[in-house]
């Protein structure tokens, strides 16, 4: 048999079961104690009745009156409690009886002498009906018993409704509104109420409830209204990352790239970059040593939080310029990861066009258009920088003024645009010669050329042999066109710094008036400058 698990269900049963066993033991033990009890009272009520007869009885014996005894027997018999009755007269002569039992107990009155004192006449023995009188005594329990069971029950079934109404009634009604609560839905955490009032312990405990639940649907609404605005913010910053035309990434401390946006895979999509994730980001870039000592230097100045510039990189076969600013990541942020180490971010832009165009645009202003030499004004600077780095450490800047000879002509017989190209070749012929990265190649006005080199020690020589190089150099004709070419000389004028002039104009001017010396002894030449010479003029 199931039995329900509701609880004032199952509290009403046992209440109903502890009720049925209590009044079964309380009514067996009335029925044997009513049973002796009964007995007793019944005894009782025979000796009663028999004493009633007794006078009667003493007189009936005395006279020895069967008749008389008979009927007192027979009357005595009529009584539902008496089963026998015998009446002995003297010398123990019955006179009368009627249905003996002798196993039963019997209930003797003497019969005394109605006129002596003190004589016994006779016994008047009484036979208790005991069948009748146990079946009596259980008739009065049976109907005890009924009566207790009745009680027993009327007692559980209000019990039970008081435990139902005051107990498990208001529990049940909180299990139903709990049922209906779902965590999830802040809405669904309404108050917890109560019919009966909020005074016993149901009471407290729903008050208690009520204002945990009161303090869980704050933090949870709290908490979903933060959730709502962090997705909503953390979409607008994904959207952000991944919308950026900025390139985006963030390099661990070995430098290699953890994350980055799709501007940034854009930016560096070529052959074999496809796995960019593993990378190491200075390999990226063209100067990686120097942009690894710059990362490194980020990391460990305290007070560098970030730095800007412009990096050349090669990606498959373009060249491409990034504008980069690399920068700590707010410490807060590094200091939620367990490693510890020093989180860069990077964000470059594609400034290839920009950087280009500066890039035309210097080169424009500090050179000469047509040769490609450096121009008067970029060249004058480089050389007052060369000429002070040869006397700060101590070597010599020898500097050649070459002016062509008999130029003027080549256009009058040619054309300008021959005289152009004539120049072009003579520049490209002198760069050939000087080029190394110190040398100073400067196209100075008109045909007139200043070159200079930086050298630790001064060999006349070995200068009067590059001089003449560069003169040979420039004596080999020059195609003008299909059918036509030119051949034209050049004078040189040598001077060395910082000896023959310690600033820029002085050794020019020095210079200029060696290589116009040579013009004046016939042009084709190359002289150094003679202080001597000059002073006696
Ligand atoms: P000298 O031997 O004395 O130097 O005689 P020269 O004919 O070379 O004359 P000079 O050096 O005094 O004059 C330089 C000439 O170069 C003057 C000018 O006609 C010519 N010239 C200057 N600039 C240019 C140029 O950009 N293009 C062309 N085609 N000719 C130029
Ligand atoms: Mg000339």
């Amino acid at each position: 048999m199931k039995i329900s698990q509701k609880l004032y269900v199952r509290v009403a049963l046992s209440i109903a079961l502890v009720a049925v066993v209590v009044s079964l033991a309380s009514s067996t033990l009335s029925y044997y104690s009513g049973l002796n009890e009964k007995k007793e009272t019944n005894y009782l009520l025979v000796k009663q009745l028999a004493q009633t007869l007794e006078k009667t009885a003493a007189i009936s014996a005395y006279l020895a009156d069967r008749e008389l005894s008979q009927e007192i027997v027979n009357g005595l018999l009529s009584n539902d409690l008496v089963k026998g009755v015998s009446l002995i007269g003297e010398a123990n002569m019955v006179i009368a009886q009627g249905k003996i039992n002798n196993q039963a107990e019997r209930i003797s009155i003497n019969l005394m002498h109605p006129f002596i004192a003190d004589s016994q006449v006779g016994t008047l023995n009484l036979y208790p009906d005991d069948k009748y009188i146990q079946q009596q005594a259980q008739k009065a329990s049976k109907k005890e018993i009924i009566l207790m069971s009745l009680h027993s029950i009327v007692i559980a079934f209000f019990v039970s409704l008081v435990v139902h109404r005051r107990l498990t009634q208001p529990i049940q009604n909180l299990t139903d509104s709990f049922a209906a609560i779902d965590p999830s839905v802040p809405e669904t955490m309404r108050m917890l109420t109560l019919k009966q009032g909020n005074r016993d312990e149901i009471g407290k405990l729903v008050t208690g409830i009520n204002s945990l639940m009161h303090e869980l649907h704050l933090t949870i609404s709290n908490e979903r209204e933060l959730r709502e605005k962090t997705q909503e913010l953390e979409s607008k910053f994904r959207l952000i990352f991944e919308q950026a035309s900025a390139g985006i990434c963030l390099l661990d401390e070995q430098n290699l790239i953890t994350t980055f946006n799709p501007a940034f895979a854009r930016y560096f999509t070529a052959a074999g970059m496809s796995n960019m994730a593993t990378l190491n980001f200075p390999q990226l870039l063209n100067n990686v040593e120097k942009l690894q000592e710059l990362l490194n230097e980020l990391r460990s100045e305290d007070t560098l939080d970030q730095i800007t510039l412009d990096i050349e990189c090669t990606v498959g076969q373009t060249t491409k310029w990034m504008h980069c600013l690399f920068a700590k990541l707010a410490e807060q942020r590094n200091s939620q990861r367990d490693d510890q180490g020093c989180l860069i971010e990077v964000i470059l832009h594609d400034v290839t066009e920009r950087a280009e165009r500066e890039f035309q645009t210097r080169f424009e202003a500090d050179h000469d258009p047509l040769t490609h030499l450096l121009n008067r004004r970029a060249g004058e600077k480089k050389l007052h920088k060369a000429l002070f780095d040869s006397m700060k450490s101590k070597h010599h800047l020898v500097l050649m003024m070459i002016d062509l000879d008999k130029f003027k002509p080549v256009n009058d017989t040619f054309g300008h645009e021959a005289g152009d190209k004539v120049l072009i070749e003579i520049a490209r012929r002198i760069k050939n010669r000087f080029c190394l990265s110190t040398d100073i190649c400067i196209r100075w006005g008109g045909d007139e050329f200043v070159v200079a080199r930086q050298i630790a020690h001064f060999d006349q020589t070995l200068s009067a042999q590059q001089a003449e190089g560069m003169l040979q150099d420039i004596l080999v004709p020059i195609h003008i066109s299909e059918y036509e070419r030119c051949e034209i000389g050049a004078s040189i004028g040598i001077v060395i710094g910082p000896s023959d002039g310690k600033v820029l104009h002085e050794l020019m001017v020095n210079a200029d008036n060696t290589m116009y010396q040579v013009k004046e002894k016939g042009r084709g030449q190359v002289a150094f400058y003679d202080k001597k010479t000059f002073s006696a003029t």
